[in-house]
């Protein structure tokens, strides 16, 4: 074996008896397992800690982790980084300099795995050429057994899988790596803990992510998450307010609240009644300007929450409430546990108690048995409530999942067909909404040059939307006040009206 600082790396693999993973050295993830939801109490633990001889392990030593899917993937990764940090390493965006490199994948859609899949077809010539080399493969995807065996099988250039609820570990599994012939496999197929005192390097200094909730009990038939991340559980508040008054101690202008499901937020408490509400209401006394959160489940959006939004401040008037469907037999075989009455209902609190509310939403098209006519209930729905903006996806089922079991029977041209017409209706209202703030001033928060033009710089306003318009850098990670002289579907363009930094919206 060759030495690495002070840890033996291993050799490439060359031979592997997959049956003794399965024996001995691992459980693989069971999504049956993964679905059970017991009694237990959540742990939260607070006694992460390193090693000497992890302290040391990458010193020297760079590290590139590629982050598939959504921002819940982003915060993990941050964690990750935060972890390669203390064990020496340093971060690079060049995969050919890297020593460790993660794919944190995402198991949402089909098309997401296979660009995984794709990606660990690429890096096998860089493995070969740098036997010592480490390639992990972790997230949502490791957590299927599906996923898990078809890299045990074709895949020998990986040499660790870690699940979700495995990231903590991330020391110990590469220093497993490092010394061991084979491919280390750990994924716990579990409810969950909740790991307090994790390391973090975060993207930026202006936007921030606070989880406050990991999992998702909700059991949508389409959705994987429910098997993947393990239970509803909550983060304590007085951790999350610390944790939001950290990031404004340090300059962030705006924080946004993660969770799968964030309006269960609470419900998992049993020595007290508090809910999404009471946290928001709480955050509002935090001194940062922007607070957002994401995503909300219709079913459990409840008034007092709807009460608190309304107070305004630095709670911004931009939700995102998903609704998949605008037919309730369909949104019944989804499981979403509302009814296109229901969701309606909520729509019309919002929307009087906070008159500028922008709403954006997700809406899949396709789903086993979808008619002509329950397709147009979408569309009918989308005109009713006027979203600012959607993602809209056309259903592929997931393995493992309920819907999975049911007939795939709208022809995939139809469901294209149907995603066209959403998508021009959808275009349409965006643009009419976006039109509207022609010749208004709107407050942005400069996130930074705009990807097209450098002399551009971009940033949303608390409404959520982008804006560009030429200023001076050092505007970056400021509040300024813009003059809207143009709207596009996505977009408005305006000029700098003032240099003001620091403003809160109201
Ligand atoms: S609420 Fe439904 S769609 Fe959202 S994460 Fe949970 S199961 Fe998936």
């Amino acid at each position: 074996m060759k030495e690495s600082g002070d840890v033996p790396v291993k050799d490439m693999k060359d031979h592997k008896d997959y049956a003794s993973y399965f024996q001995s050295t691992y459980q693989p993830p069971s999504l049956k397992d993964a679905k059970k939801r017991g009694k237990e109490a959540v742990k939260i633990l607070k006694d992460y800690d390193l090693e000497e001889d992890l302290k040391r392990i990458g010193v020297g030593k760079k590290f590139y982790i590629r982050t598939y899917g959504c921002q819940m993937n982003e915060h993990d990764t941050e964690v990750m980084a935060g972890i390669f940090t203390e064990m020496g390493y340093e971060p690079t965006t060049d995969v050919q300099e890297a020593n460790v490199i993660l794919l944190n994948t995402c198991a949402i859609r089909e098309n997401a795995e296979n660009k995984v899949f794709g990606e660990l077809g690429h890096l096998k010539p860089l493995k070969l050429e740098k036997p010592d080399l480490l390639i992990g493969v972790c997230g949502c995807m490791s957590q299927e057994e599906s996923v898990v065996t078809k890299i045990l099988q074709t895949y020998d250039q990986v040499d660790m899988i870690f699940g979700t609820h495995n990231i903590h570990r991330l020391p110990q599994i590469i220093k497993e790596a490092y010394l061991s012939k084979e491919m280390v496999v750990e994924v716990w197929s579990k409810e969950g803990d909740i790991v307090e005192n994790l390391p973090r390097v975060r993207k930026g200094n202006i936007q921030g992510w606070v989880n406050i909730m990991y999992g998702c009990d909700k059991f949508c038939t389409y959705c994987i998450v429910p098997y993947t991340r393990g239970k509803e559980r909550s983060r304590r508040p007085e951790d999350i307010i610390e944790e939001v008054r950290h990031l404004a101690r340090n300059g962030y202008q705006e924080v946004t609240l993660l969770g799968q499901n964030v309006n269960a937020y609470g419900k998992d408490f049993e020595d007290m009644e508090y809910g999404l509400g009471d946290l928001m209401d709480e955050m509002r006394k935090i001194d940062i300007p922007r607070v957002r959160f994401t995503t909300s489940h219709p079913r459990d959006f409840d008034d007092h929450l709807i009460e608190v939004l309304a107070k305004g401040g630095n709670l911004v008037e931009h939700i995102h409430l998903p609704v998949q469907h605008g037919n309730s037999e369909i949104l019944k075989l989804m499981a979403r546990k509302y009814t296109r009455e229901h969701y309606m209902e909520l729509v019309g609190k919002i929307k009087q108690a906070i008159p500028h509310a922008a709403l954006t939403t997700d809406i899949i098209v396709g789903f086993p048995n979808e008619t002509e006519e329950q397709f147009e209930e979408t569309l009918s729905l989308v005109k009713e409530v006027q979203y600012d903006a959607a993602y809209t996806f056309i259903y592929s089922p997931r393995e493992g999942t309920p819907a999975a079991k049911m007939i795939d029977n709208v022809p995939l041209e139809v469901k294209k067909e149907r995603l066209q017409r959403l998508n021009a209706t959808l275009n349409e209202i965006s643009l009419s909404k976006n039109e509207a703030y022609i010749d208004s001033v709107v407050e942005v928060l400069v996130e930074g040059e705009s990807k097209k033009n450098p002399d551009v710089l971009t940033g949303h306003t608390s409404s959520n939307k982008v804006v560009n318009f030429r200023g001076p850098k050092h505007l970056i990670g400021t509040i300024v006040k813009v003059h809207v002289t143009d709207a596009k579907t996505w977009t408005l363009r305006g000029n700098l009206l003032e240099e003001t930094a620091g403003v809160i919206e109201g």
